[in-house]
């Protein structure tokens, strides 16, 4: 990072997420990626630290911190582990339809227990059937009296066990498609709100992956976020605008994390008579990782900037910046497990864990065919609008 290019509080922040990383995150790593449990000693540690609500405007008790904050942040969190980096940054995807389509009463409502990471949040906007085409969902939120009732399954909610709040979007209004989606704040003690099957997975295992069951709950009308039908989906893709750099972060720090590791390994590893890092082979490797892993970055931060400069378009750079640092991360983590040659593909060495944990960068939030999608159609919308 050239500390020029970023304010004293930023560097700040880099700092004491840092530290934090690497005293709490990176010795539990490993105990939490076997056990498959969501590490509670590590969010005491954040919100202890008082970076639960770096996104979250001063007024709710957060830090009032931008997109490029949260990305700083979870860089630097998901270089020590990929699994508590999103264990932390899904708390700004869930957050942010609040913060993007919430009335001002929803935010004073439910801010500032994020902020203070007294309360966790996850985002429901998947199903078993809607994923790339999460617009054709079928959960229903059908209107009685002064309350919605919701019926349906939601599928991979990041977050989902352990979340007191989820923001799950549900259809109102049949038949009018993305126009007829609205979100919900649910709290989890809501009847009928129901945690099911908790997903084994590849990587990031320390964070729950959940289905969420709908079986009559009944939601306050109060909770419809904007507290107007219609407008979900719409606050769906403006959320996944803001949070995609999140992801692209997590992606860096992975593969920065990844680098580190193969670097100081291969420097004490001998063959041939001398340390692996000294064959000019390796170091051109090395190269290309580093200034593949500073482009993924820049990017993020350019993305992360436009974001915070109030910028009307934001879904080119966003799905651009989530595209190019999670393929960076799965190249540079697949060569860094190769440099550990054998020791490599075993778990007695930490690095096969940073492989297993960049594959999702390239799924959730959009996976990265549909990150293409959304470039394409932005540069072809941008020709029209310049010829015509
Ligand atoms: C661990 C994990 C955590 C997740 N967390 C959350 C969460 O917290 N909240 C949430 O709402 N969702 C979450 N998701 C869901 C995630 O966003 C979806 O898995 C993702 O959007 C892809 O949807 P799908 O799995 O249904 O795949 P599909 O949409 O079925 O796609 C299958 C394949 O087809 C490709 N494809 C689909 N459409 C096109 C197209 N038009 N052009 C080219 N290729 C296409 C896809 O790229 C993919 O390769 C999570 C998923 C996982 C695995």
């Amino acid at each position: 990072m050239i500390e020029e290019l970023y304010t004293p509080k930023q560097i700040e922040l880099r700092g004491r997420s840092r530290e934090l990383a690497e005293t709490t995150m990176r010795p539990l790593a490993a105990k939490y990626d076997v056990a498959q449990e969501y590490p509670w000693e590590v969010q005491k540690a954040v919100k202890e630290a008082g970076l639960s609500g770096v996104w979250i405007p001063e007024e709710y008790g957060g830090l009032g911190g931008g997109v490029l904050d949260l990305c700083i942040v979870v860089e630097e969190f998901s270089r020590a582990c990929g699994g508590m980096g999103v264990a932390f940054a899904v708390n700004a995807l869930g957050s942010f339809p609040i913060i993007v389509g919430g009335t001002d009463e929803q935010q004073e409502r439910f801010l500032p227990g994020i902020a203070a990471g007294e309360k966790l949040v996850a985002f429901g906007l998947s199903e078993g059937k809607a994923g790339s085409d999460a617009g054709s969902m079928i959960t229903r939120a059908e209107r009685d009296g002064d309350v919605y009732v919701l019926n349906g399954e939601k599928k991979w909610n990041t977050n989902g066990a352990v979340a007191s709040l989820n923001t799950i979007f549900a259809v109102t209004e049949p038949g009018r498609g993305a126009r007829g989606i609205s979100g919900f704040v649910v709290e989890k003690e809501t009847p009928g709100y129901r945690v099911g099957k908790h997903e084994d997975k590849m990587g990031i295992r320390c964070v729950p992956v959940v289905e969420i069951h709908l079986e009559g709950c009944r939601v306050p009308a109060d909770n419809l976020l904007g507290g107007k039908e219609g407008r979900g989906f719409k606050h769906a893709m403006i959320t996944l605008d803001r949070a995609r750099p999140g992801v692209a972060a997590q992606a860096v720090g992975l593969a920065q994390g990844a680098l580190d590791l193969a670097m100081e390994y291969t420097h004490e590893r001998q063959q041939f008579g001398q340390s692996v890092s000294s064959f000019q082979g390796v170091q051109w490797m090395f190269a290309d990782m580093a200034t593949q892993i500073e482009a993924a970055r820049q990017l993020v931060h350019t993305a992360a900037r436009t974001i915070d400069s109030g910028h009307k378009n934001i879904s080119k750079v966003s799905a651009m910046c989530k595209l190019f640092a999670t393929d960076v991360a799965m190249k540079v983590t697949t060569d860094c497990v190769q440099l550990f040659g054998g020791y490599g593909y075993c778990k007695d060495y930490p690095i096969e864990k940073y492989m297993r944990d960049a594959k999702i960068t390239q799924i959730y939030e959009g996976t990265n065919q549909i990150q293409r999608l959304v470039i394409a159609r932005n540069l072809l919308r941008e020709a029209a609008s310049e010829s015509s």
